[in-house]
């Protein structure tokens, strides 16, 4: 399956709107326009090439963490195929709509240490 492409994306290096690039994540909405992806030597990140994958199943407290980050409007959320954003379940990410289920996350994204990246980079002065 390939995954929905955008029409229009906002790049996160030149943080210009885009049409033309590639996916930059697996199962997340992050694309780079083509110029920033070769400035900074980028290639698609493939699923195997991530380290800090925490597979499922979770505990309630590593879900809940994870529905708040899925939730929180700062960061990508998890989506599935066709660009719908996961549900968190003790058994993995699940999609109710087309029945899809991703058994892994990353590790930081359950253990609410996605919560002080924020508070770290966002300057609320
Ligand atoms: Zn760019
Ligand atoms: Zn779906």
């Amino acid at each position: 399956m390939t995954p929905k492409f955008p029409a229009r994306f906002a790049c996160p290096f030149c943080q210009t709107w885009c049409s033309k690039g590639m996916s930059y994540l697996p199962h997340m909405q992050v694309y780079v326009c083509y110029a920033c992806a070769e400035k900074n030597g980028l290639a698609s990140v493939s699923e195997d090439e991530i380290g800090n994958r925490a597979q499922a199943k979770w505990t309630t407290d590593q879900v809940e963490s994870l529905a708040a980050y899925q939730a929180s409007p700062q960061y990508f959320p998890f989506v599935c195929d066709q660009g719908d954003i996961f549900e968190a379940t003790t058994v993995g990410l699940f999609c109710p709509k087309c029945e899809q289920i991703l058994k892994w996350a990353y590790a930081w994204t359950l253990d609410w240490s996605w919560r002080s990246l924020i508070e770290a980079t966002v300057d609320h002065s």
